[in-house]
């Protein structure tokens, strides 16, 4: 059975180009002592946002993983897919992420409800969790309230996951379900209920992505009360740990954490809770690597700065198109955005800071970096230009996405 490592990281590589640039980042930090295995992952909106097929990701790892004699495990992942766009994933994929955000709250039959509740003793009363500073006290009506609102979404799930056995046979991928694209986060306890319904439906699930508390916007840090997301971090690897043990899981069945880039605030977080359980963990990021390719253009000069200040131009003037499709998941202070002269009269490298995501750098412009970073079709649109300008500064770039990748996110999370 292809089992997940311990500790996996996601990266998303939107024009294809950076995959040997990322895999350094992992090497640097197998040499410093610590094994984390690459994801490669790109949903299906980006796919058709950029126009691009699934292979085409897994071809660009593939000639990465050759040309870097990379040994350890490597992963293609089906992001955010269900049954109704799994078909191209299902030749290239090795990891699907099975997405029912939309199925939650939808009432599954009244008869499954009850039955699941009969099935479940053992989740009412007081619940005793090892790792949860008190055992939880659940009524019989809390746990039909929440086989209510995800039951479906479990059955959705085990559906998908049959569906993608059916066409590759079992054991030949990791299953990940995410609901995480949802509005209210899940308690530990609809945690806990939600794992029991995948136990019974039979997925072997290795990594599940709840929604936690707090916003996640693309490509800039957390917005949220720290603490309340340290509790209820540690209380979910509890609850994992739990279900792990009760119900049968597979043993390295761990949380994926879709942060959408750059969560530093919550890494020390994270780290903490690692060292103190000895859990796995599973960090997913958005397609981020193309701002880093921004940067590197911009840092380039000539030719790539002016394209970098063209993208920004055209973003800026399509601001409304291009945020809407990411109104969930982006915070832009439109006021904050810089005007098309000031950009205009910036030098490489103060576009370069101004894009860069160092907190500390008076220069940086989370809205300008969200604004950006959703505007991958604008840099797509570009075509070979784009991309031409990649190859011929691909020194600068790639080095501004591996120490993008090893400074800000692999070193700070794993060693
Ligand atoms: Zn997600």
């Amino acid at each position: 059975m292809l089992t997940l490592e311990k500790y996996s990281f996601g990266v998303g590589d939107r024009f294809g180009h950076q995959a040997r640039a990322q895999l350094r980042a992992f090497e640097l930090l197998a040499e410093s002592g610590v094994d984390v295995v690459p994801v490669w992952n790109k949903s299906n909106r980006e796919h058709t946002f950029v126009g691009s097929h699934p292979r085409s990701v897994r071809a660009a790892a593939q000639e990465a993983i050759t040309e870097r004699g990379w040994k350890k495990s490597w992963y293609v992942d089906a992001d955010h897919i269900q049954t109704s766009t799994v078909e191209p994933f299902l030749e290239c994929s090795n990891f699907f992420t099975i997405d029912v955000a939309s199925s939650i709250g939808q009432p599954a039959a009244p008869a499954d409800v009850a039955a699941f509740v009969a099935r479940h003793p053992e989740l009412t009363g007081a619940v005793a969790v090892s790792g949860l500073e008190h055992s939880l006290e659940v009524s019989a009506e809390e746990v039909q309230r929440i086989a209510r609102q995800y039951l479906l979404a479990v059955q959705s799930a085990a559906e998908t996951y049959r569906h993608i056995v059916e066409r590759k046979g079992s054991g030949t991928f990791i299953p990940e379900v995410s609901m995480d694209e949802t509005d209210l986060p899940q308690t530990p306890l609809e945690l806990l209920v939600i794992l029991a319904a995948f136990a019974d439906e039979q997925v072997p699930l290795q990594t599940f992505a709840p929604k936690f508390t707090g916003r996640f916007n693309k490509g800039v840090d957390y917005v949220g009360d720290l603490d309340r997301f340290e509790r209820e971090f540690n209380d979910d690897l509890a609850v994992l740990a739990h279900a792990i043990q009760v119900y049968g899981l597979p043993t390295n069945l761990k949380l994926s954490v879709h942060s959408g880039s750059d969560k530093f605030s919550l890494y020390p977080i994270i780290r903490r809770a690692l060292d103190r359980t000895g859990a796995g963990i599973h960090v997913k990021t958005a397609g981020t690597t193309w701002l880093e390719e921004m940067i590197g253009l911009a840092e380039a000069g000539g030719d790539g700065l002016a394209l970098a200040r063209e993208i920004y131009t055209y973003s800026l003037e399509h601001v409304d198109e291009l945020c809407a499709p990411y109104a969930s998941v982006i915070d832009i202070d439109r006021t904050r955005l810089p005007a098309v002269s000031t950009v205009a009269s910036w030098t490489g490298p103060e576009f370069a800071k101004s894009l860069r995501h160092i907190p500390t750098e008076p220069r940086f412009n989370p809205h300008m970096r969200q604004l950006l970073h959703v505007s991958f079709k604008v840099a797509a649109k570009s075509g070979s230009r784009y991309t031409d300008l990649l190859k011929a500064n691909e020194a600068i770039v790639s080095e501004q996405v591996t120490q993008n990748l090893f400074e800000r996110h692999l070193n700070p999370l794993f060693s």
